[in-house]
């Protein structure tokens, strides 16, 4: 593991070689883009227009679409960016294309805007507005999004995740009725998510539900949360849809809870980032409302009763590259693999999430030397899978929705590398 960044993208293979740059260089604006985003699932973000780019809306941003899906199945996230030497052609009657200045052009689908979202529920409430979210073919289902860290402080400074920006208790959290301190949502919100869900199920083939939320500062009574909403979702789930907790770490107790009614298949506790001197700084609350040891341990306690390759931990891959942890790229991406391996060996699965800088740091300096940590990491990842005999399970997540992630992309490649062999 010894190439350059700036040539291991090479070396990644063709569809994860593809999605790296897409999600580091992103897509500009054509017309064809703005009409993919009249019948696609919608981006969260909307598009940015520059100054002195052309703006057919003349109201500086547009709506464009969540995900786009390559024709080899790759599913990845849409970024709007007006340098990219990326742009969409086409329209939604001849099909859409995707080439990148001067190369050829490669036939690309949309994540399309289900019927669901337009609908509402038995008491007139926005199917769009009560908790169910889709990545690909994840229905992702958030009835808590408040994260009580995000009221904390300890010595004048906030327990919240350094970089979340997504858990402040707002107005959703007002709709869904979530209160601080408070295990139970109101029967409304659960009825509201399972006629949604009933809705989805219908018209979707989920292949993967996640059950997602933000953190209480008492595990025990957030995990209590977790087993209700399970609960509820497995009312609805006729299909066995494969269901993963993605709580914070929680008790043992809560645990053989969730797995004697067989509520949840896998769990996904996000430790984050790896080694607990970054863990203290990038996620006070959870090192101080649980701790370090604690989470491991809680994920080695899933791989005790649900097993290998049901246990999983997210990582927000390339935050140590901030400049206040002092850490160069490839020491931050050695590091990173250090805790792979570490985790592999324990049978729990770590998923690194692509993470964005915020807050004006994305210079083109900052993202060449992030793109060149996410590729060897990637890289040294795969082979600390292999190495250990580790998959991601499909149930958990897969090529059709794992939109910032390219493990699955890669264990892909793999997979056509040794049948062509
Ligand atoms: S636990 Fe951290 S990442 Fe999760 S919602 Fe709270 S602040 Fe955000």
């Amino acid at each position: 593991m010894n190439a350059k960044g700036s040539s291991m993208s090479d070396t990644l293979g063709s569809n994860a070689s593809l999605k790296l740059d897409l999600l580091f260089e992103g897509i500009r604006y054509s017309p064809a883009l703005g009409e993919a985003a009249t019948h696609s699932f919608p981006n969260f973000y909307p598009y940015r227009f520059q100054p002195g780019e052309h703006d057919p809306t003349g109201e500086g941003k547009a709506e464009i679409p969540y995900l786009l899906r390559t024709s080899s199945g790759t599913v990845v996230r849409v970024k709007g960016a007006a340098e990219s030497r990326w742009q969409v052609s086409g329209s939604q009657a001849q099909g859409y294309t995707l080439a990148k200045d001067g190369e050829a052009s490669q036939p690309i689908e949309f994540a399309p805007l289900p019927a669901w979202m337009r609908q509402t529920t038995s008491d007139n409430y926005p199917m769009a507005q009560t908790g169910l979210s889709l990545h690909g073919d994840m229905g992702v289902i958030n009835i808590a999004p408040g994260c009580e860290y995000f009221l904390e402080k300890i010595d004048k400074r906030s327990m919240r995740c350094t970089f979340c920006a997504y858990g402040a208790p707002d107005k959703r959290t007002q709709n869904l009725g979530q209160e601080a301190g408070v295990v139970s949502l109101p029967q409304r919100t659960f009825h509201r998510i399972q006629e949604t869900l009933r809705a989805a199920l219908a018209e979707e083939k989920l292949r993967h539900l996640y059950l997602v939320g933000g953190s209480m500062t008492d595990w025990h009574a957030e995990g209590r949360r977790f087993i209700e909403v399970a609960r509820a979702v497995a009312q609805v789930n006729d299909q066995a849809v494969p269901v993963t907790c993605g709580s914070g770490a929680i008790p043992k107790e809560i645990m053989d809870q969730l797995h004697i009614e067989g509520l949840v298949q896998a769990v996904c506790f996000n430790l984050e980032v790896w080694s607990q001197p970054l863990f203290e700084q990038i996620c006070p609350g959870k090192h101080h409302y649980v701790g370090y040891d604690k989470w491991i341990e809680a994920l080695e306690y899933g791989v005790k009763l649900w097993g290998r390759e049901r246990v999983y931990t997210a990582m927000v891959a390339g935050i140590e590259l901030e400049p206040e942890y002092n850490l160069h790229w490839e020491e931050a991406a050695e590091l990173a693999l250090q805790g792979a391996e570490d985790l592999c060996a324990r049978g729990i699965i770590p998923i690194y999430s692509l993470y964005w800088p915020i807050g004006g740091r994305d210079h083109p300096e900052y993202m060449s030397r992030l793109k060149s940590y996410f590729a060897r990491l990637m890289l040294g990842y795969q082979e600390i899978r292999a190495k250990h005999g580790l998959q991601i399970w499909d149930g958990f997540m897969c090529r059709e929705c794992a939109y910032m992630q390219m493990e699955c992309d890669m264990d892909e490649e793999q997979r056509q590398l040794k049948q062509t062999a």
